[in-house]
């Protein structure tokens, strides 16, 4: 008898048949003689009608209020699953994230878990009950306002409660097989991986592989919950997410990755003297806007520009910062550009094969696509380019490094 945690994505529970069918499946898993608590997401597309109801009243709409309203999506899935669960005669109970004790920071719209009290959750189990939770949601420590995780925050919910209740799994359900080599609605020949080690997976989810939350694997990591990502369509085994082992070397590239979710601000004119990066990139941080990448330029005759790249989804924040930060350090201005994309290659074997980088930069200069920004890490190299191009480098580095 193991205790498994299951999460189902918004695909799995977008509609009521594939809400039954999630039923059966828990109800299977239970039946098995397995302890099962099930995390859910909203119903598919629900996060968004809500964002998009919030955005037809303001550009930029209060983001307690945006919590309170973004939680009710996974509301509404764990209490229709228990209700189907209760009608095939199972005892189940639905919990929202501070029912299931989600205790987090108060950063509203990617809030994070300081810690879980889990004991409803362990007492549920012990009344032989399914105990099903509401993803990507918390309650704000010092404030008791509703939180929510981010997009994508209920893996981090699955695999963090699975941390806190020490399961053996933590399988992730969603409308894909699994991880693989690259997204196949643009390589049809992407592969499922049947493994891959953390440090990968945390890297391919930064880089916008959208199978699992970057937090999600950062957790897992931490606390050593196996992860299983697999479809809720089938019974087929999927990816599991591991520790590094040594023969993963091997393979020089694992996976391909792409993000068009990026956005590029250019501070112009900026006077080139000590302390002026802090105060670009300090105002930034304290509005709570993760930067990727940076790049200074060489100055001219004291002035340079930086830029730097942020999620596209918070651009609209960042050049409220930045209006202020150009009048604050006199630049003469500054510029964006959204039609970006970053596109990476990762692997774990990168790190003792030289050479990978300048392939990725010749495959790239062969279909004549420009590389706009770079950056390297240990096991991943990520280019800038025009979005446009996108899945033309994602093809042709797929075939360079994977086959
Ligand atoms: N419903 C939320 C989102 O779309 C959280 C999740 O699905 O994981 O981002
Ligand atoms: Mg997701």
């Amino acid at each position: 008898m193991a205790l498994i945690v299951q999460k189902y994505g918004g695909t799995s529970v977008g509609d009521i048949d594939r809400i039954k069918n999630v039923a059966r499946r828990v109800a299977r898993t239970k039946d098995a003689g397995h302890d099962v608590v099930v995390v859910v997401s909203a119903m598919a597309g629900e996060t968004d009608r809500l964002i998009n109801l919030a955005k037809s009243l303001a550009d930029l709409p209060d983001e307690r209020e945006m919590d309170l309203l973004m939680s009710s999506g996974e509301r509404v899935s764990a209490a229709l699953l228990a209700i189907a669960l209760k009608a095939m005669g199972y005892k189940a109970r639905s919990f929202t994230g501070r029912q299931a004790g989600f205790i987090t920071d108060d950063a509203h719209t990617k809030a994070r878990i300081k810690r879980i009290e889990a004991e409803p959750i362990l007492e549920s189990l012990k009344r032989g009950e399914i105990p099903i939770v509401a993803g990507f949601q918390g309650i704000a420590e010092e404030t008791g306002d509703v939180t929510t995780l981010g997009r994508g925050g209920s893996d981090t919910t699955a695999v963090a409660l699975a941390a806190a209740i020490k399961a053996d799994v933590c399988e992730i359900y969603t409308d894909v097989p699994g991880v693989f080599t690259a997204d196949p609605r643009i390589v049809p020949e992407a592969k499922k991986l049947d493994k891959v080690c953390f440090e990968e997976m945390l890297e391919m989810a930064s880089l916008g592989a959208k199978v699992l939350q970057v937090r999600s694997v950062e957790i897992g990591m931490k606390y050593n919950v196996p992860i299983h990502v697999r479809s809720s369509l089938s019974d087929e085994e999927g990816t599991m997410i591991v520790p590094f082992e040594k023969d993963m070397e091997e393979v020089l590239v694992s996976a391909v990755a792409h993000d068009k979710n990026q956005a590029r601000v250019t501070v112009v004119g900026v006077p080139d003297r000590p302390g002026i990066a802090a105060a670009i990139f300090k105002p930034v941080a304290e509005a709570n806007i993760n930067v990727d990448m940076i790049v200074q330029n060489v100055s001219h005759e004291g002035l340079t520009d930086v830029s730097f790249t942020v999620a596209k989804t918070e651009l609209l924040k960042a050049v409220k910062v930045i209006e202020d930060v150009v009048k604050k350090i006199g630049a003469k201005g500054y510029t964006t550009e959204e039609k970006i994309a970053k596109v990476s290659i990762v692997g774990v074997g990168m790190r003792s094969h030289p050479g990978v980088a300048a392939k990725m930069f010749e495959t790239l200069a062969k279909e004549g696509i420009n590389i706009l920004m770079i950056s390297t890490s240990e096991i991943k190299i990520s280019c800038v380019i025009e979005e446009k191009y996108t899945e033309l480098a994602v093809r042709a580095l797929h075939e360079a490094f994977i086959g």
